[in-house]
């Protein structure tokens, strides 16, 4: 998913709506924003798909006066399958200093067994998301204000959390003290503005400032920035995924250019897995940078065998398994005239189910390639994400039940080969490591290493 919020500007919902178009990329089935103005009070809209056919009209927009405003994106990882609008956030709570909205990027890992407790107290759950325990949570800290139950609520939830939130007159914003998901801070005029990413600062025109810490409260008024640190400090944990698929390639990450990175991981890719042929070609938009590094690396020319329809959006973000099928054939299409005869590297992202892969190699031997290679710009998946990503369950992961030749045969290609999870760091310009000096990213999707227990899915028989 993708937040984002401003303070300090008017009509900040114009502005959140232009954020969220940036941030699109993150979450496609819906999208949600509140605002608040002094006579009006909150205002809020959700609606399902993209942002720029709901919140461009003006009939919509002027319903969101106001100075502050906080918005998402959303693709579901938690709570029910298909699309439910009481699912889509920012969820709201009014409660007896005033009223404050919440908007989630992450997953909570023990949101289960607190929504059970917390319907026991007498919680009255509007959704099914995970989210919303937060706002619970909130409902039932003895704190006298907003802020400081936010703290109170966040240190009862475990899992991955970038959040940005608002009260009449306040900004927050907090990620989680392993840093898993994304968080910057920028700053608009007089104003401020807390995103997912850096290329929606851009949209509008902000200044990038820095990222919110790992661990960190930003508190944020008209006066400025109040920082805090509200939990136990734990090792930084940040996404390595969000470098090479979940980001925008002209996004900054920890300082490091998110392209630089992905084109990187070709150069490595190259180096460790060559191979003899005529064209490097990537399964856009994915697999580009990365085939870009490792067609300047191997010296093979780079062309775009595969051309991807624009109007379509990521497939894996469809959450369906039937359209995630007619996706593949619905975006991508193989350029007939330059594959024919040719020995071709595809270069992708990730290997998940393999459907997109088997799809693709399908189309460029019907195109008359001679050979097809695949060379993926990630470790086999082999484990499933449980901190905001979908991946679908342990069983259905190809890297999970085969080993790598086993894949070669059952894609039907001539190799198959992935980056090292080694390789992988150093793209990001860090080496994997046990040491507490040496700043680690989350993993766990490729090694099984967890760095917070998935306590919920335990309990449904999850083995680690
Ligand atoms: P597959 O067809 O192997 O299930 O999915 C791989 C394709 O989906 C890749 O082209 C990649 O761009 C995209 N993808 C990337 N990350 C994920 C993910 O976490 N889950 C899923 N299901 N697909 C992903
Ligand atoms: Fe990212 Fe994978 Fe960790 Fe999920 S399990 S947070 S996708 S690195
Ligand atoms: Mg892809």
């Amino acid at each position: 998913c993708g937040v984002f919020g401003v303070v300090g500007v008017k009509d900040a919902a114009n502005f959140v709506a232009l954020g969220l178009h940036a941030l699109q990329h993150r979450g496609q089935e819906a999208g949600g924003i509140v605002a608040h103005c002094p006579d009006q009070g909150f205002n809020s809209a959700r609606r399902f798909g993209y942002v720029r056919d709901n919140f461009t009209k003006a009939s919509l927009m002027e319903t969101l006066p106001g100075p502050v405003a906080i918005g998402h994106v959303r693709y579901s990882t938690a709570g029910s399958k298909g699309a439910v609008i009481r699912d889509v956030q920012p969820f709201f709570g009014e409660f007896s200093m005033g009223g404050a909205a919440v908007a989630h990027n992450g997953n909570l890992t023990n949101a289960n067994a607190l929504r059970k407790e917390l319907i026991e107290r007498g919680s009255i759950f509007q959704s099914s998301s995970d989210s919303e325990c937060i706002i619970h949570l909130m409902a039932r800290s003895l704190q006298r204000n907003i802020p400081e139950r936010m703290e109170d609520a966040l240190r009862r939830v475990e899992g991955a959390f970038s959040i940005v939130a608002m009260t009449r007159t306040k900004l927050m914003g907090v990620r989680d003290p392993h840093g898993v998901r994304p968080l910057v801070l920028g700053k608009i005029g007089d104003g401020w503005a807390l995103s997912s990413e850096t290329c929606a600062l851009d949209i509008i025109g902000a200044e990038y400032v820095r990222e919110v810490e790992p661990g960190e409260m930003v508190v944020i008024t008209e006066k400025g920035v109040e920082s805090h640190f509200p939990f136990r400090p734990q090792p930084s944990k940040f996404c390595i995924f969000e470098h090479v698929y979940f980001s925008r390639p002209d996004s900054i990450i920890g300082g490091q250019s998110v392209y630089e990175t992905r084109r990187q991981i070709g150069v490595e890719l190259a180096r460790e897995t060559p191979v003899e042929a005529d064209l490097v070609c990537p399964v856009p938009d994915s697999g580009t940078p990365a085939a870009i590094g490792f067609s300047q690396e191997s010296g093979i020319p780079y062309a775009m065998g595969i051309i991807r329809n624009q109007y379509m959006g990521r497939t894996f973000i469809e959450p369906t398994e039937q359209i995630r099928n007619m996706g593949v054939r619905l975006k991508l299409n193989v350029n007939r005239a330059l594959i024919k005869g040719k020995r071709v590297i595809l270069v992708d992202d990730s290997v998940v189910r393999g459907t997109t892969s088997r799809k693709i190699k399908d189309m460029i031997l019907d195109a008359g390639a001679k050979e097809v290679h695949f060379r993926i710009a990630s470790p086999p998946t082999a484990w499933p994400c449980f901190y905001g990503v979908d991946t679908p369950e342990r069983g259905k992961l190809l890297a999970a039940t085969m080993s790598e030749d086993e894949m070669r045969d059952h894609l039907g290609v001539d190799s198959l080969k992935f980056i090292s999870l080694d390789g992988l760091y150093r793209a990001a310009g860090q080496k994997k490591g046990r040491k507490k000096s040496c700043p680690q990213y989350c993993d766990a999707c490729f090694s099984g290493e967890y760095p917070v227990t998935p306590a919920d899915m335990i309990e449904k028989g999850f083995e680690m």
